[in-house]
């Protein structure tokens, strides 16, 4: 690829069109998608409400500083925090959206350290990747920023480590880019209630769980969980860059003017974008993604789970990890599937995974895991 650092390995055709959830490459070969450009494009492409308002905003001013008011970012963050106690720091992704609640964390305890855990995914610039438990990513990198330690994910043993030294823990409640892995729940709830007892800020990362992906708005709300700090990105302006850190109001104070900022944080194109994709997240809207869930997930369990090749199924809502073993490559599958006409993404561990837009129907649902069987049967066949 002519000078493009080569930071992602590609595959040979281009996406130049998208409708609903439908995509179109250079060659007119349409794909149903399962990524939504990895959980950002969850309402679809082409989304009408979201285009009208983007091109409503588009005819009046697309940037301004971030030194007048702005109604636009209040209405956004109105609708992102509802009625709670809570304020938003809007930026650019959910990177920025890390290192903001790294900043803000440290800044309002007074304390430096932070807990993280092996296979989470928190960004790649310094603060998040420092926060990242994988490797692979981290290596040839170094030095990291200092004082963040690691515990293993879903563990008991993670819990002793939740101490008043620490400033704040961060973690996915499912792993996204680690396979698509769950956090127990009662682990969670445990780890939430240790932070609380310590004193030690719950921040969590929601760049990828968030945004309606698991029926909720975020993935939090399923569970018993009072996070002091929420990140938000992906999904939440459906292809606008857009991030958010929402933190409890009583830690707002730490972040004074001149304390933190980015100068394209919450424009007015992005906020036009985000504030009509979640006017699209309504209670009805997500309770909808709920039934959706149930009936992908009843035969996800039905006719992809017993296939001789698949160790198991793991995610939440429309967030799915289907488990390979390792007699096969995940990436041949994914390759096999595009030819077929069909759009999904990896994770760690062999992990085929599905993040298709919420709007999805039940009946392209219904042909992604006909389609996936199939390519899964005759990879065993073939090989
Ligand atoms: N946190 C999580 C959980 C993510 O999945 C990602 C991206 N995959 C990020 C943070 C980083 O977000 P961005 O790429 O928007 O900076």
């Amino acid at each position: 690829m002519k000078h493009i650092f080569p930071t992602y390995k590609r595959f040979p055709f281009e996406i130049v069109k998208g409708n609903g959830v439908t995509l179109t490459d250079n060659n007119g070969q349409q794909y149903l998608d399962l990524t939504s450009g990895i959980g950002v494009c969850n309402l679809g492409y082409n989304t009408t409400p979201i285009k009208n308002a983007v091109k409503a905003q588009l005819d009046k001013v697309w940037h301004t500083s971030n030194l007048y008011n702005s109604e636009l970012q209040e209405k956004a963050a109105s609708l992102l925090v509802k009625d709670e106690d809570k304020d938003v720091y809007f930026c650019n992704s959910g990177t920025e959206a890390n290192e903001a609640a790294l900043k803000l964390a440290r800044k309002a305890t007074g304390k430096s350290s932070i807990l993280a855990f092996d296979h989470s995914f928190h960004g790649r610039s310094y603060g998040s990747l420092s926060m990242t438990g994988n490797e692979k990513i981290k290596e040839g990198f170094g030095p990291f920023v200092p004082d963040i330690k690691f515990a293993e994910y879903n563990a008991p043993d993670a819990l002793t480590q939740i101490t008043p030294e620490l400033a704040a823990v961060i973690l996915e409640v499912i792993q996204g880019e680690g396979g698509v892995v769950n956090g127990d729940p009662d682990w969670l709830e445990a780890v939430a209630a240790k932070c609380k007892e310590q004193k030690v800020l719950l921040i969590i990362d929601e760049v990828q769980t968030g945004m309606g992906r698991t029926g909720k708005l975020f993935a939090y709300q399923n569970y018993n969980l009072d996070p002091d700090i929420v990140t938000s990105a992906k999904g939440l302006a459906n292809g606008i860059p857009v991030g958010a850190m929402i933190g409890k109001t009583e830690l707002a104070a730490a972040f004074g003017p001149g304390s933190h900022g980015t100068t394209f944080g919450g424009n007015p194109l992005a906020m036009a974008s985000a504030t009509a994709v979640l006017n699209i997240l309504n209670d009805d809207f997500l309770e909808a993604v709920q039934q959706k869930a149930l009936f992908f997930w009843h035969y996800l369990e039905k006719e992809i789970q017993p296939l001789e090749l698949v160790n198991g199924i793991s995610g939440k809502g429309l967030m799915v990890g289907i488990h390979l073993k390792s007699d096969i490559e995940v990436g041949k599958v994914i390759t096999s599937l595009h030819k077929q006409g069909i759009l999904t993404l990896s994770s760690r561990d062999n992990t085929l995974r599905l993040l298709p837009p919420l709007i999805i129907t039940g009946s392209e649902l219904l042909r992604a895991v006909h389609v996936i069987k199939e390519t899964l049967v005759n990879t065993v066949i073939g090989q």
